[in-house]
């Protein structure tokens, strides 16, 4: 009898368990490092992760896409494919632009938006607001990211995945500069399209030539 209980308990716990780390959505498609596909309640829905922003890998405008995009598109389908995902949303704010869902999304417990930027595939991404929920998360995420150098954050080009096929002039070699601030930023920063961030150099000496500085956080 006791047996029987003991391992009834054991089957509870397991269950629970199993409920607790298993998300409610499928997901259908990693679209890009910040875009998925889920099943929503049996119908198709784009989530697009809140506070991050992955460098393009998918833009119909293949000049935007870079390799850094690849690497943040690959890490995205390695722990997002063929998994169970959960997702949140800020306040009542459900969707944004495109009608896409705008969401956290957790695998394995996990917050997958955090993670990104712990791995310096994306910045902290504030351009629509500062994440009410985890700003203090996302903010720790990015220092060490940039502390260490990850990525996005590298001091080099910032790229060991650079395909052959791909020119220079593609890819790293481009910076904005902010019109306003005379700041200039490489393609990974969050100020990269800032709202001022009009000017465009393929180099930064010109950028400098041009009476520009570089960004202190990019470090361009
Ligand atoms: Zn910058």
């Amino acid at each position: 009898m006791k047996k029987k209980i003991v391992a009834y308990t054991v089957l509870v716990i397991a269950v629970l368990c199993s409920i607790s780390f298993a998300g409610e959505y499928k997901v259908l498609r990693v679209v890009d490092g910040d875009t998925i596909d889920i099943d929503y309640n049996g119908h198709k829905e784009r989530v697009r992760l809140l506070c991050v922003n992955t460098p393009e890998s998918v833009h119909p405008n293949r000049a935007k896409n870079t390799p850094m995009g690849k690497t943040a598109s690959k890490y995205a389908k390695k722990a997002l494919t063929g998994k169970t995902v959960d997702i949140e949303f800020e306040g009542n704010k459900q969707r944004g632009r495109y009608k896409r869902l705008l969401a956290y999304v957790f695998v394995d417990g996990r917050n997958f938006n955090v993670e990104l930027v712990k791995k310096g595939l994306s910045p902290y991404y504030t351009k629509y607001g500062a994440s009410k929920a985890y700003d203090r998360e996302f903010k720790i995420a990015e220092q060490r990211a940039k502390k260490q150098h990850l990525n996005i954050w590298s001091r080099k080009s910032g790229d060991t995945t650079r395909s052959p096929g791909l020119t220079a002039a593609l890819d790293t070699n481009i910076y904005h500069g902010n019109i306003d601030s005379k700041i200039f930023h490489s393609s990974g920063c969050r100020y990269f399209n800032g709202k001022n961030c009009t000017k465009v150099f393929h180099s930064k000496n010109k950028a400098r030539q041009a009476g520009f500085r570089p960004c202190k956080i990019c470090r361009p």
